[in-house]
């Protein structure tokens, strides 16, 4: 996550995960944060190809596991077989947020743009 404006990172993995980066709420959800360096605006517009891929290798490596759900079950038992999914989850999560703020590509929020709507 590089910034436009002055090509250092524009926010941490940790402050995009945990605050607001310096914007509304609202603009938050429309995927606006404030440059950590210099202050610029930016949106998250979209995502660099590398997002799709670690997605689809994601999804991929799941149905993978959930094929050997039924063997895992007959080792591990019920118990094991949900720690495991819940592990998975849990580690499928933090690698989706991780790819969102990677690959993430911004580009500077215009104030002229802002003015004439
Ligand atoms: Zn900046």
């Amino acid at each position: 996550m590089i910034c436009p404006s002055c090509h250092q990172t524009a926010s941490t993995w940790v402050r995009n995960s945990f605050s607001l980066q310096g914007v509304t709420l609202a603009q938050s959800f429309k995927g606006e944060l404030k440059c950590q360096n210099c202050g610029v605006r930016l949106r998250n517009s979209k995502y660099s190809k590398h997002f799709w891929y670690s997605l689809t290798t994601m999804a991929v490596f799941v149905f993978l596991i959930a094929l050997f759900s039924d063997r895992l079950y007959l080792s591990f038992g019920i118990l094991g077989l949900a720690l495991y999914w819940a592990a998975l989850v849990i580690l499928s999560t933090l690698i989706f947020v991780y790819a969102v703020w990677k690959y993430a590509i911004l580009e500077v929020v215009a104030e002229d743009e802002l003015v004439k709507k």
